[in-house]
């Protein structure tokens, strides 16, 4: 591990200096004491702001609900609020990780994590995202759990939180602070496709931090959950899942929020499979022919061609599941 600086902030404008001349953020650490033992990441200095009064959920204003950035996921997967509004971030969270890192891990640190490509964690591997310009061994190289949606030939790495893709379907809100002040950014555009610059992962400037995510109340109940499709039960990155959400009435579908994981370089929004579902009664015929679409734009590797039938087939049970919720 390379020599770094260690400080321990108590407020946000500390936090903030420390920020803005390079240091760089740290809560539970699950992610980035990783990549620094292994030499992926070589900070300078680490800003400590586990010490920040960012730990908690509230109900807002609004009726929403606003995460704190340094509530842990297994607070967050078991407040009362988020159990009963959003179950399918309570089941992305409790489907993520281990028992342990799910208690020391941050929601703030969860959508920041960087990928699982082992290339990428391999210093010695080709990797535009570590070392920008050096090529991608993953194109060429074993790519069975890569992204087959989203990919660009500088990068084919998928974004490996569950809890992003719960966020992405509940089109929530990231609040940031920085040297210039508040800011709000919708979840869906906080985090970036690869294109020619995969080293930038998300649009937060420089300093920046998170202080919430905030998903907004929905004027209509929806029903929810997320299926998580891994090559074990246990302590596993997903293959591919499926974040479902849906409001019917009358036996009508009326509103339909998809979104799919482990597929994409990003949480994967499935606007085609929602379309299909719109307007119409829930059936075996049209889960079917609603999740037919959902690979629809697929760039399959030459390993990782089975997740577009292993999509489809996830979405379709997901919407299976929660379409049949009482
Ligand atoms: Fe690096 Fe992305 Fe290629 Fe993996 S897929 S080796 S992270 S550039």
């Amino acid at each position: 591990m390379h020599p770094f600086s260690y400080t321990r902030v108590s407020d946000t404008r500390q936090a903030l200096d420390a920020g803005r001349t390079g240091g760089r953020y740290i809560a539970g650490g699950t992610t980035l004491v990783d990549l620094m033992r292994e030499t992926v990441e070589r900070p300078e200095a680490l800003v400590d702001i586990s010490g920040l009064p960012l730990d908690e959920v509230t109900v807002t204003e609004r009726g929403g609900l606003r995460i704190g950035a340094l509530v842990t996921m297994s607070e967050a997967a078991a407040h009362p609020k988020v159990r009963t509004l959003y179950p399918v971030v309570s089941q992305a969270l409790e489907l993520s990780a281990s028992a342990q890192l799910r208690n020391m891990a941050t929601i703030g640190g969860n959508i920041m994590q960087r990928t699982r490509c082992t290339y990428f964690r391999d210093v010695t591997a080709d990797c535009n995202k570590r070392a920008p310009g050096s090529g991608c061994a993953a194109l060429d190289g074993y790519n069975r759990t890569h992204a087959v949606l989203g990919a660009s030939d500088s990068c084919v790495a998928t974004h490996p939180s569950d809890a992003a893709v719960a966020f992405a379907v509940l089109e929530a809100t990231v609040h940031l602070v920085g040297p210039d002040g508040d800011r709000r950014v919708p979840f869906v555009g906080f985090l970036l496709r690869p294109g020619n610059t995969p080293q930038h992962e998300q649009v937060l400037k420089q300093g920046e931090l998170i202080t919430a995510v905030e998903i907004s109340a929905h004027p209509r109940p929806l029903r929810s959950g997320y299926l998580k499709v891994r090559d074990r039960q246990s302590y596993e990155f997903a293959l591919t899942s499926a974040a479902v959400a849906l409001h019917i009435r009358g036996g009508v579908i009326r509103e339909a929020k998809v979104a799919a994981g482990g597929v994409g370089t990003v949480p994967w929004k499935l606007p085609a499979v929602e379309r299909n579902l719109i307007g119409e009664r829930p059936s075996e015929s049209l889960w079917s022919a609603a999740a037919a679409k959902a690979a629809e734009g697929a760039r399959p590797l030459r390993h990782n061609r089975f997740k577009v039938e292993l999509l489809k087939r996830t979405v379709e049970r997901q919407l299976r599941i929660v379409g049949g919720m009482k």
